[in-house]
C-alpha cells in the first residue's frame, strides 16, 4: 500500500505541543506594522506580506548569528506592557486555531526594558497576556494551556539575573528557564552559577545547544549545566555513527536518549540557520527512529513563515510519519513539558490520546 501524507487540515485537526516558541520570532506581521507604526521604528516592508517574505529571506541566510539580527524589529515594538500583553495574547490564540493544546513560549525580559519597563514588568505584562490568549482560544472553541519560559542572553552578563527572576515568578506563570542568543563562544557552563541557582531551588530548566555549536556545547548544557532538555540538538548526530549494520551511539547521545532528556527540534529554522541541509536529510527522522525523546516545534513562526501543522506536514512527507509518530511526539512534549505532573497527565490522558484513538480508527477504517 502507498503511503499517504497526512494533509495540512488533518494535522491542524489533532492536538499537538510544543516546548520552544520564541514570542518576539512569532508577531504577527500585520501586528508588527501597527506597533511599528506607533513608535517610528522603521520597517523594511509595509506591507503584511512583503513584510513576512521579508523576514523569511533574510533569516535565511544560513548563520545562526545573521538569523537573530531579525529579531531587531520585533523587540523593538516589546517595549510596552502593552505590547508585550497584546503579543502575547495573539501567539496563543494562532497556535490555538493551528491545534495545539499545550504551550510554553519563551522570551528575554533583558532585551525589552528600553523604554523604561522594569524586568517585573516585562514578566507580568506578558503572563497576562497568555492568560488573555487563553481566554480568547477557549472562547474560539480551541483550549490550550500555556506556560512562559523566561531566557537569559548567553553572551550577556545577565544570565543569573534573570535566572532570579524566573525563579521569583515561579508561582506566577513562569515554568521554566533557559539561555539564548548567540551560541559559538557563549558555552552554557559560562553561566554555571545561575544552574547551580536553579538547581538548588528545583526550578526546571532546557537550554539551546547544538543548533550552531557541535558535541562540547551540548556535553556542557547536559552533563555540566543539568539541562533536562535541549533546544534543537541537532548536532548530536556528531556523536551517532550510522555507517555499519547497527547505529552506534557515543557516550553523549547514549546518555540523552537513556535519560529520556528531550530534545526540542525546529526543523525549518534548522535549515535557515545551517543546522541541516535540507528537511530531507534533517536529523529528526533519524534521532526519532533511535528512540530519542524527539518534540517538534516551530522555533520562530514569523522568521521560518511555518506553524505547528506545517512542521509535521513536512515530517509526515519526507519522512513518512502518521499517526503514531504525531502522537509519540506530542506525548514527548507533554512528558517533558515544565508543567505540573497531574496537569501533563490530564491533557495526556483527557485530550491526546482519546484524539489520536479517534484519527487512528477512522485512518483505519478508510484503508
Ligand atoms: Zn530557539
Amino acid at each position: 500500500m502507498n503511503f499517504k501524507p497526512l494533509t495540512h487540515d488533518e494535522i491542524r485537526s489533532a492536538p499537538k505541543a510544543v516546548l520552544h516558541e520564541h514570542l518576539d520570532g512569532g508577531l504577527r506581521p500585520q501586528t508588527l506594522i501597527e506597533l511599528a507604526a506607533e513608535i517610528d521604528h522603521p520597517l523594511p516592508a509595509h506591507d503584511p506580506k512583503a513584510l513576512a517574505d521579508w523576514f523569511f529571506e533574510a533569516a535565511n541566510s544560513g548563520s545562526l548569528e545573521r538569523y537573530l539580527t531579525t529579531f531587531d524589529h520585533t523587540v523593538a515594538v516589546l517595549q510596552t506592557p502593552d505590547n508585550c500583553a497584546r503579543v502575547a495574547a495573539e501567539a496563543v490564540e494562532d497556535l490555538a486555531a493551528d491545534g495545539v493544546v499545550y504551550a510554553e513560549l519563551r522570551y528575554a525580559p533583558e532585551q525589552q526594558l528600553q523604554r523604561g519597563m522594569s524586568l517585573g514588568e516585562v514578566v507580568e505584562a506578558t503572563v497576562a497576556g497568555l492568560a488573555e490568549g487563553e481566554r480568547r482560544a477557549a472562547a474560539a472553541g480551541h483550549p490550550i494551556t500555556t506556560g512562559t519560559i523566561l531566557c537569559g542572553m548567553r553572551h550577556a552578563n545577565r544570565v543569573k539575573e534573570i535566572a532570579e527572576l524566573a525563579v521569583a515568578y515561579r508561582d506566577k506563570g513562569v515554568v521554566g528557564f533557559d539561555i539564548a542568543g548567540a551560541e559559538i563562544g557563549h558555552p552554557a557552563e559560562a553561566h554555571l552559577d545561575a544552574f547551580d541557582h536553579l538547581r538548588r531551588e528545583c526550578m526546571r530548566f532546557t537550554i539551546h545547544a547544538g543548533e550552531s555549536a557541535h558535541l562540547p556545547s551540548i556535553s556542557g548544557a547536559v552533563a555540566q549545566c543539568g539541562a533536562e532538555r535541549i533546544g534543537h540538538g541537532v548536532r548530536l548526530m556528531e556523536d551517532i555513527d550510522l555507517r555499519g549494520d547497527e547505529p552506534k551511539l557515543g557516550r553523549l547521545a547514549s546518555y540523552i536518549r537513556d535519560r529520556r532528556i528531550a530534545l526540542e527540534v525546529c526543523p525549518s529554522s534548522n535549515l535557515q540557520t545551517g543546522a541541516a541541509e535540507s528537511i530531507e536529510t534533517h536529523p529528526v527522522g533519524d534521532l526519532y527512529d533511535l528512540g530519542f525523546r524527539v518534540t517538534v516545534n516551530n522555533d520562530n513562526r514569523l522568521m521560518s513563515r511555518t506553524h505547528t501543522s506545517r512542521e509535521f506536514q513536512l515530517l509526515s512527507e519526507n519522512f513518512g510519519w502518521s499517526w503514531p509518530e504525531l502522537k509519540r511526539c506530542t506525548v514527548n512534549a507533554l512528558e517533558a513539558a515544565f508543567l505540573p505532573y497531574p496537569e501533563r497527565r490530564r491533557l495526556i490522558d483527557e485530550v491526546v490520546l482519546p484524539a489520536y484513538e479517534r484519527l487512528e480508527d477512522r485512518a483505519d477504517r478508510a484503508a
